[in-house]
């Protein structure tokens, strides 16, 4: 008997659909279905694949609305939020590569010196299937974002949505048969861990993981055994750091969303911010007014959303109670508001943070923004780059310049100057993460062209003949005069 999956409304707790899962034994046979739908797609030119996935972007603009609204069913997140968090990031990202597509696949020249005697191009492949896994926080867009890429790159797909959002999941595949795309170019399996570890051993061409530092390493391990690619998409402790000439209202504004975002349950969202001693009282005061633009459950422009995976309104609470042990100030919030309709945590502004507090050190990924006094941008610095993670960062000052050498500094894979997560939606540069935040990137030029291809190079000699003997490496091999000669007129200079 097939077993389901029932998915639930964070605001109430009760059911709101379910799908069939996918018992991890049929996960292979699904894996060679999509090796026959790519064989038949990467035969496709750019002109035909843009035709297909252009449809597949009108069909995600024409239902926007009811993605925001599944999406919604099962986060409990704003519908305008729903709407545009996943869905117009998601059009953006379709968008990006219906237009570019074909031209970051060029092949790309080499130059010829010092082998004047060879000429080199390198060309993009693509992998074959894409395995792709997903969490809950934006069910949509972090599905599209890899499966966009992948198709575009001429991969096939295979998706495993959480376990927590499923019906997105469902949702997505349907679109993807509405729009017409080719049969099983686009699967989605469902399931808990078991049917992610099944994909992830599968014999999938590359594996696109985004969800947390502990699965992705279980991921890593299993893709190790195979030698697949992975790329991995994880967790973020992001810093946030006001210098002493930032507009403070501006920023004020910026780190109430950042830090508000999803309700805090992005990869990307403020998880520490860092503000210079001299203009840390007048912020404070800013920051602490900007907070009446938001509340739980009021069903207007102020909403945020609940905790969308219930476990983790306990990890919140024990990183706001250990900060409050050791000695944080709580100005806002600070406990979990259990609401008629479902379980939020109120939004939370704690001062007199440390970094021996552990939501310094670790993701808390709820509502929750600490504030760091710091003497000036060099402590801030040396704070905001004191971390195992490294996905995003920002920096805040009307000195561009300043601002930008600072950017460069910081030990992270993305970071924005005067603005906060925003990285997530510029398709045009990459987006990943070092350290525990993972490696790799779905985006931009470096997603298609070395995570969903493989990078294949090619040479030619120039003039075949004067070429064997002009190098003088095949037998009979040239002496020692020969080459010591060569040296020199080559790299004198
Ligand atoms: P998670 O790691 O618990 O789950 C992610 C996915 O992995 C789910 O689909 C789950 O079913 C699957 N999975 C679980 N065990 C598995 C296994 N052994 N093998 C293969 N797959 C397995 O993460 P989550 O709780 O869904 O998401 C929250 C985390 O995701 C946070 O840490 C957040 O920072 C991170 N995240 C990162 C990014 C990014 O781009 N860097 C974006 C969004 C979220």
């Amino acid at each position: 008997m097939t077993e389901n999956l029932t998915s639930h409304d964070p605001r109430t707790g009760l059911p709101v659909g379910e799908v069939p899962v996918t018992p991890p034994e049929e996960v292979p046979a699904v894996v060679e279905r999509s090796r026959k739908a790519f064989s038949e797609w990467k035969q496709l030119d750019h002109k035909e694949r843009r035709a297909y996935l252009k449809r597949f972007k009108q069909t995600v603009l024409e239902q926007g609305e009811h993605i925001a609204e599944v999406v919604r069913s099962e986060t409990g997140k704003p519908l305008s939020e729903a709407y545009s968090t996943d869905v117009v990031s998601g059009l953006t990202v379709m968008d990006y590569y219906i237009r570019n597509a074909e031209k970051l696949l060029q092949p790309r020249r080499g130059g010829s010196w010092p082998f004047v005697t060879t000429k080199g191009w390198t060309e993009y492949h693509p992998r074959g299937v894409a395995g792709v896994i997903t969490p809950w926080n934006y069910p949509f867009f972090l599905a599209m974002i890899p499966t966009i890429t992948a198709l575009s790159a001429g991969c096939s797909v295979v998706l495993k949505p959480s376990e927590i959002t499923p019906l997105t999941g469902q949702l997505f595949a349907e679109l993807a048969e509405q729009a017409g795309l080719p049969p099983d170019l686009v699967q989605v399996i469902h399931g808990n861990g078991a049917t992610g570890a099944a994909l992830a051993e599968s014999s999938v061409d590359v594996l696109a993981f985004t969800g947390s530092t502990e699965v992705g390493k279980l991921v890593a391990a299993e893709a190790a055994k195979r030698l697949t690619p992975v790329i991995l998409e994880l967790g973020g402790n992001d810093a946030m750091v006001v210098l002493d000439d930032a507009d403070l209202k501006q920023t004020a504004r910026a780190a109430l969303w950042g830090g508000m975002i999803n309700a805090g349950q992005a990869c990307i969202s403020v998880e520490r911010l860092y503000v210079v001693d001299s203009i840390y009282d007048e912020f404070l005061l800013e920051l602490d007014r900007v907070f009446d633009r938001v509340a739980v459950a009021t069903e207007d422009e102020r909403e945020i959303g609940p905790i969308i995976h219930p476990p983790q309104l306990a990890v919140i609470e024990a990183h706001v109670q250990d900060a409050v042990d050791k000695g944080a100030r709580v100005v806002r919030g600070g406990k979990r508001a259990v609401t008629e309709s479902g379980i939020y945590f109120e939004p939370t502004l704690l001062v007199d943070v440390d970094h021996s507090m552990t939501i310094v050190q670790e993701e808390t990924f709820g509502p929750v923004i600490p504030v760091i006094r710091v003497s000036d941008g060099r402590e801030a610095l040396r704070l905001a780059n004191d971390t195992r993670f490294g996905l995003h960062g920002s920096v805040w000052s009307e000195d561009r310049d300043r601002a930008k050498r600072f950017a460069s500094q910081m030990k992270s894979g993305t970071v924005a100057v005067n603005d906060v997560a925003v990285n997530f939606i510029v398709p045009t540069v990459s987006f990943g993460g070092i350290g525990d935040s993972g490696s790799g990137s779905n985006f931009g030029e470096d997603g298609i062209r070395t995570t969903f291809c493989y990078p294949k190079s090619i040479t030619a000699a120039r003039l075949p003949r004067a070429t064997s003997k002009l190098l003088g490496i095949w037998q009979p091999r040239r002496g020692m005069r020969y080459w010591k000669a060569l040296a020199r007129t080559l790299f004198r200079w």
